[in-house]
Parts: C-alpha cells; structure tokens; sequence
C-alpha cells in the first residue's frame, strides 16, 4: 500500500503512521521528498483498511499495490485452475460447450435436446428448473421435478449436468442431482448464497451480475473460494448498456482480463447477452478467440413454444452448425472442442 502524506504534515503524523501499521504487522518505508511523503507500507496491506487510513488527518491518498481478490488472484495461484467433473475437464486446452435449454419444461423437452447436444459433441447438459424471472406473472420452472428430469437425463446419455440454484433453502436439493451448480446473475451478490455454495463440493459456474465491474464479480468470486470451494467457473454474461438492441452486451476484452488475473476457467454466455439467434453465432466464436474456456448456449427442440427466453434459443440443426464452427476457430487459437 502507497500513502501519500498531506503537505503539512508533521513529524508526528508521519510516527503515528508507523505505529499504526507496525500494530499491524506492517513496517513503514518513507520518501521524503521536498513537495510530499510518501509512505509504503510494507507487509501484507490485507490487513489494512483503505477507509481507515484515508479517515486519518494528515493522509491524503491511499493506493493498494496488491488487488483485493486474494484467492481468485494468480498471484495467489499462478497455474491455470483445470475442474474435473467426472473426467470432463473445464479450464484445460478442450473447450467445453455447455448446451441445452433454458428451463426443463417436460421429460420429452429436455431428453430430446440432451440427446442432440451430445450428438452434436457436448458433454454438459444445462437446464434451469428453477427460474429468475423479471415478472412473477411468467412461468417459474419446475422446482424439484425438474432436477428430477435433469438426474434422469444424466442417467440416459451420461452427460455431466448443470442447473441454477437461487435461494439458499434449495441449495442441498440441488447439489443433490447435478453434478455443476450455477449461480445467476441476479444472485452475484448475494452473499449468503454464495456462502453457502462456497461450502459444497460442487464446482460452481458463477455469472457476473447485470452491472457489475470486474472487482465486483471477482470479490463475489472470493465469497464462495473463501469458504473453501475452490472450483469456481467464471462466466461473463454481458453486463446493462446504453444499447438497447442487444439485451446484455458482451464485453469480448474482460475474457482476456480475468485470465490474465486470475486462475479460475472463464467461460461466457453468448444466449443471454446476446438475446438474439442471430448474434449468437458470431459471438461464441470470437469468446473462443478471445480465450474462453467453453460457452453456455441455449438450446430448445421448438424455440417458437419456448416458455422462456425463445427468441435467443438454437434449433438442435443450428445449434450442430455452430459447433463445427467453432471447432475451426478453437482449432486455429490451440484449443479443441
Ligand atoms: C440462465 O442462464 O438461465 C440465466 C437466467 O442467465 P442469467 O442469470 O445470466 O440471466
Ligand atoms: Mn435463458
């Protein structure tokens, strides 16, 4: 941590510094330069509070060297973070295509699209049972009977499955028949939940919230690492904008960031930020450029009797079309799908 000292600052202002980060742990290295002093704080800055020292008189700026996010970090963990569910590997050279539709409606909704995804190549299997809707009003999932669905569609073609769990009563249930838990953009910041899913041996697909900043997401990250899950899977669902033509932009340059930041695989979700078929293909192949570890895509045997989010889901025939696509352009950066 760099302090910087008021202009007329004293002598004692600059000792009570020092004692108070000798109290924590921490020693002080002083520039005295003719305009300012300035402090570095050498030690572990953890331990300190930004809000603190700038509550102190004679302090006139603080700045963190280190980032906020300690187990996320790769200084914390320099090697890229592999999850393995049940053999099938996020956050290695393969990329993981995460398909399916947005809610289980019925048994022969979800067994049809599990048995098209896997032939066209998927391993993992998503479907909502529970869903985060804007209007009490639209239709809220099929709770535990869909989970219920999901289990048997693991069961008949062996695919891995993931669902999102919302409130902190369900989280038992849930982690009871899928293999992958995800936490929705809504709930980024909702601590307990994260908590709590922070407390299962479960890996856990976290979205970044609909207008969160990159240090927000993270720390929501650390929630859940922090209690001791340490398989977390980032995913960037595009974040509110000015443009109101596509529902959640999707920010292609935070996929580079936060690899280059942290260790955990990031993943994106070119279904829910885009909002529309016709963006979708376009932007899972530039997300795979651009270095992410797999892609949620939406998939739905009839779209058009979607009871939710129709307009953005693949046919089973375009969603094949796009995976050979993008298994050119995972192809052509080093990576296989
Ligand atoms: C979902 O993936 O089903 C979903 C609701 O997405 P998000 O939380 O990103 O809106
Ligand atoms: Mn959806």
């Amino acid at each position: 941590m760099i302090i910087v000292l008021k202009k007329n600052s004293t002598k004692q202002d600059l000792q009570a510094l020092s004692s108070y980060l000798e109290e924590r742990g921490l020693k002080a290295h002083v520039s005295e330069g003719t305009e300012v002093t300035i402090v570095g704080a050498i030690g572990d800055e953890r331990k300190l509070s930004q809000d603190q020292l700038k509550a102190l008189p004679f302090v006139d700026k603080v700045m963190p060297v280190l980032k906020p996010y300690k187990l996320a970090s790769r200084e914390f963990h320099p090697a890229d973070t592999v999850i393995d569910v049940d053999g099938v590997k996020i956050g290695g050279k393969e990329i993981q295509i995460i398909a399916g539709p947005c809610a289980i409606e019925s048994e022969e909704q979800l067994m049809t699209v599990a048995h098209e995804v896997k032939k066209a190549g998927v391993k993992i299997l998503r479907g909502s049972a529970y869903k985060p809707r804007t209007s009490p009003y639209d239709f809220q999932g099929m709770g535990e009977e869909g989970l219920k669905l999901l289990a048997k569609a693991k069961e008949e073609t062996g695919l891995v499955v993931e669902t999102e769990v919302m409130d902190i009563r369900n989280v038992e249930t849930v982690a009871k028949y899928v293999d992958i838990v995800r936490i929705g953009a809504r709930n980024m910041q909702n601590f307990n939940l994260l908590k709590e899913v922070g407390k299962i041996n479960k890996p856990i697909i976290l979205k970044n919230g609909i207008s969160s900043t990159k240090k927000e997401f993270l720390m929501a990250t650390e929630y859940i690492l922090s209690e001791g899950n340490s398989q977390v899977i980032l995913c960037n669902r595009g974040i509110r904008t000015f443009e109101p033509e596509i529902r959640f932009p999707l920010n292609i340059g935070i996929i580079p960031l936060i690899k280059q930041e942290t260790h955990l695989p990031v993943i994106a979700d070119p279904s829910h930020s885009m909002g529309k078929k016709s963006l979708i293909a376009p932007i899972s192949k530039a997300a795979i450029a651009a270095g992410a570890d797999g892609l949620l895509i939406e998939v739905h045997n009839c779209p058009e009797k979607a009871l939710c989010d129709g307009p953005q889901q693949l046919t089973p025939p375009e969603f094949s079309k796009l995976m050979k696509e993008m298994r050119a352009v995972a192809e052509s950066v080093g990576r296989t799908l």
